[in-house]
């Protein structure tokens, strides 16, 4: 049986400034996913803080809310089959060095582990908890 999911994917600020929003765009396409909902925009520190809540009071996070809200980003929304973990491997680990392997979107355009292109839902929850955070529209639908 094949279970339809969603998944909140962001092209972060730097994969926007440097042009990667088509490649990145293509790449989730031509794996077979659907763009249910696609906005360039720039995050607010609540919304932020509120996407990143689970890293609050590490080392990385002040710097990790500045970055985020810094320029704009893509947010998106991503269905099919398996969309969360298919996502997360298209996007490779999360140090695009140490972590992700080449032909991911990490592996392949990155070299910084804050400043990391994408970011993907986790997991079922994670993606329903940022789906209605940041398309509250599509929530529930
Ligand atoms: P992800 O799910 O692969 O994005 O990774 P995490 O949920 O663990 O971390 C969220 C984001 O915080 C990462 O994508 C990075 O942008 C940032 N981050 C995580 N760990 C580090 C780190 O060790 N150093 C820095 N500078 N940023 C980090
Ligand atoms: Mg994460």
């Amino acid at each position: 049986m094949r279970v339809t999911e969603r998944t909140l994917v962001l092209i972060k600020p730097d994969g926007v400034a440097r042009r990667h929003v088509g490649e990145i765009l293509s790449r989730i396409e031509r794996k077979g996913l659907d763009i249910v909902a696609l906005e360039l925009r720039t995050a607010t520190e609540e919304v932020a803080a509120a996407h990143y809540a689970e890293h609050e009071g590490k080392p990385f996070y002040p710097g990790l809310i500045e970055f985020i809200t810094s320029r704009p980003l893509v947010a998106a929304v991503l269905e099919g089959p398996r969309a969360i973990a298919a996502f997360r491997q298209l996007a490779g680990g999360t140090d695009p060095v140490e972590k992700a392997v080449p032909g991911s979107i990490r592996g392949d355009l990155g070299l910084d582990a804050g400043e990391n292109l994408v970011h993907g839902s986790d997991s079922v929850e994670s993606a329903e908890r940022e789906i209605a955070l940041w398309f509250p529209a599509l929530a529930g639908s």
